[in-house]
């Protein structure tokens, strides 16, 4: 799959310090692409990157998409745009949504108007499933969106909005991916902005129990971070027909979070019951994908299901704390 673009073109990766853009560029460069990271490490970090941070394939820019020159400097000679530059958290946005527009709107309309002045082949960027709001259709289809839940969420559906505007009249290839709920190594387990998954683990690695929002039947469609990885390769290489669309990108598998729990505490054999607290507001209730869209478009397939990505994120944090504990003694 990774000999279909010409080893000469050039990826911008925005956001490429977080979590799911430096696992993006590690694929890339690993695969011998050249990659352009833009990040103003917010709330990703360099040690992401470590990896590759040295290799000649790789430039880190330090900036800020809301500055629009640092976009159009970050633009040049670029092919493809892996745009995941954003804030998220639902609870967190509910606290400053000016914050959240200016990043996350304004941001993107920078990037969308360098692209199209820099000429980009095509812009993929990241959505989300949160677009899908107060929608109760299960699982989630393209089209079937209900009303919008939070600032976060807004952002996200202006995304798709201003993406579709720039395709139409300004002629800039882009295609959207709405990912449900990533995970896997490298996300970010500390705050209380932290997403699910790490939050479990690093809970119960410190002999602490994991606190739930709600009586843990909501359920999510967690997505194992490989499966979005070789979604924005696919996207870059889809046909015309996938340009201006959006799609879910999802494991196509509905797990509730009482059963994550279990899992996650069967692992470490962690006895005690989760603390359950009130649910908060902006939460979606269920997320299940249809995937048959990207599918049909992208030819994108879940290679990696929930189990066995669960089971290698679990490996990673263990290993993980068994280094830090090293550094530590
Ligand atoms: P993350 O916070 O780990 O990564 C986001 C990155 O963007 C960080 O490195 C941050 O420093 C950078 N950034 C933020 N604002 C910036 C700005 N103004 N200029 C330059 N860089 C900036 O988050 P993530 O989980 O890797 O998410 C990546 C993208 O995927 C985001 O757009 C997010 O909304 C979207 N998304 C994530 C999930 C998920 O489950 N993780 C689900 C749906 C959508």
């Amino acid at each position: 799959m990774y000999k279909k673009i010409d080893l000469k073109k050039q990826f911008l990766v925005t956001g490429g310090a977080g979590f799911i853009g430096s696992n993006i560029c590690i694929e890339l460069v690993k695969k011998g692409y050249r990659v352009r990271c833009l990040d103003n490490l917010s709330t990703g970090s360099i040690d992401n990157l470590k990896e590759i941070i040295f290799l000649p394939n790789f430039e880190f820019i330090y900036g800020d998409i809301r500055n629009y020159s640092t976009c159009d400097v970050a633009m040049k000679d670029i092919d493809y745009v892996l745009h995941q530059a954003a804030l998220g958290s639902v609870p967190r946005s509910f606290k400053n949504p000016q914050m959240y527009c200016e990043n996350n709107v304004m941001g993107f309309l920078n990037i969308l108007e360098a692209a199209k002045k820099n000429k980009v082949l095509r812009v993929i960027y990241a959505s989300s499933s949160s677009v899908y709001g107060n929608s109760l259709t299960m699982p989630k289809i393209e089209g079937t969106e209900g009303m919008i839940l939070s600032p976060y969420a807004l952002t996200k559906k202006e995304n798709e909005n201003w993406a579709t505007i720039y395709t139409k009249y300004y002629e800039v290839e882009t295609i959207g991916l709405r990912y449900f709920n990533v995970f896997g190594r490298g996300q970010n387990p500390h705050g209380m902005y932290a997403a699910v998954i790490p939050k479990f683990i690093k809970t119960i690695q410190e002999g602490n129990r994991p606190e739930i929002y709600g009586d843990g039947m909501q359920s999510r469609d967690f997505t194992y971070i490989n499966n979005v990885v070789s979604a924005n390769y696919l996207a870059c290489i889809a046909s015309k027909e996938a340009v201006g669309k959006y799609f879910n990108i999802a494991s196509g598998e509905r797990i509730f979070l009482n059963s994550l729990y279990k899992i996650i505490a069967e692992f470490y054999d962690f006895k005690e019951e989760p603390i359950y607290l009130e649910r908060r507001t902006g939460d979606v209730r269920d997320s299940f994908a249809d995937i048959s869209s990207a599918k049909q478009y992208l030819g994108y397939k879940p290679e990696w299901s929930f189990t066995k990505g669960l089971e290698e994120t679990l490996n990673w944090y263990n290993k993980n704390q068994e280094k830090e504990r090293s550094n530590i003694s």
